[in-house]
């Protein structure tokens, strides 16, 4: 039996933002944050790969609104973003309700982002926050690195 095409749904972190906190978002930003609620968690982009994205769906917009509807959705916690050690930025769905802290392995060439999820960074976190009398809230890793292609190609 074919499955009923998934209707435009509002986004499941924008209704239970709407709803928690009353703000409103323009179809926009909605059209933002849905493009992360399909690609879903644990996928990260950079502002330009989400303009790229929206130009590929049609969308007329400029990339200096997506950025500022980046920083928006960011600091509505929709969204997190993720600062990389050469200074590029790149965003992903923010956890919700499902929070789980986890890390990341970016590559400083290519700013390609993979996650992980470790115990034991959990753990040291946990153990420096108590140490020192603090209450954890987040626990994130940053590693730097080289991807497999970029490790390749600068061996070459
Ligand atoms: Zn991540
Ligand atoms: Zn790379």
């Amino acid at each position: 039996m074919p499955s009923a095409p998934a209707p435009e749904l509002q986004p499941e972190a924008l209704r239970s933002s709407l709803h928690g906190r009353g703000q409103r978002l323009t179809p926009q930003r909605q059209r933002v944050l849905a493009l992360f609620e399909r690609i879903g968690e644990g996928t990260h982009l950079s502002a330009e790969e989400v303009h790229q994205r929206l130009l590929r769906a049609e969308e007329r917009v400029s990339l200096a609104t997506v950025y500022r509807t980046l920083r928006l959705l960011s600091s509505m916690d929709l969204l997190r973003e993720l600062e990389l050690p050469e200074g590029g930025r790149r965003f992903e769905l923010a956890a919700g309700d499902h929070h789980r802290d986890h890390h990341h392995l970016v590559c400083v060439r290519c700013g390609l982002t993979e996650e992980f999820e470790s115990q034991a960074v959990l753990q040291a976190g946990q153990q420096a926050a108590e140490h020192h009398g603090f209450r954890l809230l987040e626990c994130v890793l940053n590693v730097r690195a080289l991807c497999r292609s970029c490790a390749a190609a600068e061996a070459t």
